[in-house]
């Protein structure tokens, strides 16, 4: 039973977060035919902001989340899901979030009995992101989970169908899908601006500081999954694809990690990884956790290129062209990322239809980056098929 992982959770946090043993989710079920869709119950009345639940009040929840609420015209912060009560509580009045709406992860299951809450935001390490998106789900409630999606193949699979079975949506928060430079660099690409679009290169690195809480889980395999690909090489593999707007076809990854560095006993530290697509288009990629920051992408075509940098900040990014026209600057208004991406989920229930970053999108890096890491411990590189499977 999933929820048996409960106490773990609770226990590793009391110790100061990370280590601990994780529970394993139970084997996918084969794909077969998709399950139709559930009618709502009850329709929601036109104009009502859906109720968000955020389960687990970290670094990234408290500092960039919770704030974003106050700019989402369609979704409205209503519970706190914590293993720290007293954060929570001081956390809560803030927002205007009611003590009868806090939870923890014992008691997050009762959240079924509550209906304020539409959707649940799955905010915890890596390791976690299954078990609360199932049991939301169980819950009946609608699922945003943050990247990466989950930490394997098998729990991205279980997570789908979770969804299904509940008749639920579920959407992977994938941010620079909704950050206005990177989606007017797809604009451009799409359009033509650049011509054929021959490489893509993009790298994210920072680095990895055992002195930081947020940053003690990711040295810590079992609740991370892995190292600096899965936590910010994941925005170089989705730039590359969403730039290309194609599937790779061949990967090739390589794992450096700086010698006798405690932080690296787990997980990798800097990871190259390269990506074929069937239009003969190829992505130069990295993430590294023992750089200084870098969060940058670029776009070559035949006719000009565009870069990106910063691409993936929490705000001030920066797109420029170079065609034969010049270089151009290209403006755009700032606006909230994190609210555009949850109004956008919160819509698509409203509306009932598939959101633009659904379950598939998530299950699909996850597959590219267990063949990049099967690639760099094989020395090789991988071909994929069609669905991103190993061929
Ligand atoms: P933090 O460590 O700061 O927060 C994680 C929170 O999860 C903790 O504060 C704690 O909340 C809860 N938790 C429950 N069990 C555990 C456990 N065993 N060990 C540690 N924490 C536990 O991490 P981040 O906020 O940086 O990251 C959380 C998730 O958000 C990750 O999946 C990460 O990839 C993603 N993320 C996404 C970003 C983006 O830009 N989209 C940016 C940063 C992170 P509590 O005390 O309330 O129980």
């Amino acid at each position: 039973m999933l929820g048996s992982g409960l106490g773990l959770i609770g226990s590793a946090f009391a110790q100061g977060g990370g280590g601990g043993p994780v529970r394993e989710l139970p084997p996918s079920q084969p794909t077969g035919p998709p399950i139709p869709e559930m009618e709502r119950e009850m329709p929601i009345e036109p104009g009502r902001r859906l109720g968000w639940a955020v389960v687990g009040l970290g670094k990234f929840a408290l500092n960039q989340i919770l704030p974003s609420f106050g700019e989402s015209r369609s979704s409205k912060l209503v519970a706190l899901v914590s293993g720290n009560r007293q954060k929570a509580e001081q956390v809560a009045p803030r927002y205007g979030v009611e003590t009868h709406n806090l939870y923890d992860y014992q008691s997050f299951d009762r959240i079924a009995d509550n209906p304020e809450v539409d959707v649940v935001y799955v905010i915890l390490p890596n390791a976690l992101h299954a078990e609360y998106t199932v049991r939301a789900f169980k819950a009946g409630k609608h699922v945003f989970c943050e990247k990466p999606m989950a930490v394997t193949v098998e729990e991205c699979e279980t997570m789908i169908r979770a969804g299904r079975e509940a008749g639920r949506k579920l959407m992977v928060a994938y941010r620079a899908q909704f950050e206005p430079h990177n989606v007017e660099a797809i604009r451009r690409v799409r359009e033509g601006e650049i011509g054929a679009l021959h490489l893509v290169t993009s790298d994210h690195g920072r680095i990895l500081d055992p002195k930081d809480p947020a940053d003690q889980w990711r040295m810590v395999k079992s609740l991370a999954g892995g190292g600096s690909l899965y936590d910010i090489g994941i925005y170089s593999l989705q730039a590359a694809r969403y730039l290309t707007g194609e599937e790779p076809v061949e990967v090739f990854g390589q794992i450096v990690n700086k010698k006798d560095d405690p932080r690296f006993r787990e997980v990798e530290d800097r990871m190259a990884f390269q990506v074929r697509f069937p239009s003969g288009a190829i992505a130069n990629l990295s993430s590294s956790y023992s750089t200084s920051s870098v969060k940058r992408i670029q776009a070559f075509g035949e006719k000009g290129s565009l870069i990106l940098d910063a691409a993936t900040e929490y705000e001030s990014n920066k797109l420029t062209l170079r065609t034969e026209k010049g270089r151009q600057e290209v403006k755009m208004k700032e606006q909230s990322q994190f609210a555009a991406e949850m109004d956008h989920f919160s819509q698509s229930v409203i509306d009932n239809r598939e959101p633009k970053t659904p379950g598939e999108e998530g299950l699909r890096d996850i597959r590219i980056m267990q063949a990049i890491y099967r690639s760099a411990q094989e020395g090789k590189p991988i071909a994929l098929d069609a669905t991103g499977s190993l061929r």
